[in-house]
């Protein structure tokens, strides 16, 4: 399977990431990635990009190096209805927005809690990705989820970064495995996000690779080996 495309990389707008959107455009371009999503933390995350950082990304050209740049956010889910901590018209604006459980931004709640935000982040329309659904921390009903994202056609994301021996969201990957399994069940297309916080790691999904080397994933579920797939997504 060739993958093309890489909807989730931060840059050092994030105030933890160490590489800058010129950066991460050339190591996509020597990668042969044909488009890449840049998605900074919004501002709720301590370091995370101010608003004025979002509403200025028109500034950014259409194409670097050749790969295709989405201006977008990864914006933090802050409560159990799925509210998130950037406003509508801010939203509006982007290409592409992940929301995303991050625990300075909203405590770990029940399976229910956490399900019902998911589920309702996904029903806003301005909500295209679920950024790591996975995290151990934050325990969800995956069926429920997975048929919510094929109802609100929202993507799921399968994070590489989370994956990482040693990363926070370590411990998940019975989790990660299962929301892969239960949308090859229901034809529900999936999205692979590197969650790069350097350069190096755009397109990397090596650890995800690694996990599903042993399960027949339809090449038509994973979004990454289609631009075109995900526009569909997207309009
Ligand atoms: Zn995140
Ligand atoms: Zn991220």
């Amino acid at each position: 399977m060739k993958f093309v495309l890489d909807t989730h990389c931060h840059t050092v707008s994030s105030g933890h990431a160490y590489s800058t959107l010129l950066e991460n455009a050339k190591y996509a371009s020597d990668t042969g990635l044909e488009l890449i999503a840049i998605t900074d933390h919004s501002d709720r995350l301590p370091g995370g990009a101010h608003l004025f950082h979002f509403h200025n990304m028109s500034v950014i050209p259409k194409k670097i190096y050749g790969v295709e740049i989405l201006k977008g956010v990864e914006t933090n889910i802050i409560d159990y209805s799925g509210n998130v901590d950037l406003d509508e018209e801010t939203l509006e604006m982007l290409d592409i927005v992940i929301a995303s459980f991050h625990p300075p931004c909203i405590n770990p709640g029940s399976m229910k809690e956490n399900t019902n935000a998911l589920i309702k982040a996904m029903e806003n329309p301005h909500i295209d990705i679920i950024g790591h659904p996975g995290d151990p921390r934050y325990p969800i009903d995956v069926k429920e989820v997975v048929s919510a994202a094929k109802e609100y056609k929202t993507l799921l994301e399968i994070n590489n970064h989370s994956l990482r021996p040693g990363s926070f969201r370590a411990g998940g990957s019975d989790i990660v495995l299962n929301i892969i399994k239960e949308c090859i069940n229901i034809n529900m297309p999936f999205i692979m996000g590197s969650d790069a916080h350097i350069c190096f790691d755009v397109g990397n999904f090596r650890y995800i690779e690694e996990l599903i080397k042993d399960i027949e994933v339809p090449e038509h579920l994973v979004v990454n080996t289609s631009v075109e797939t995900l526009k569909n997504f997207l309009s």
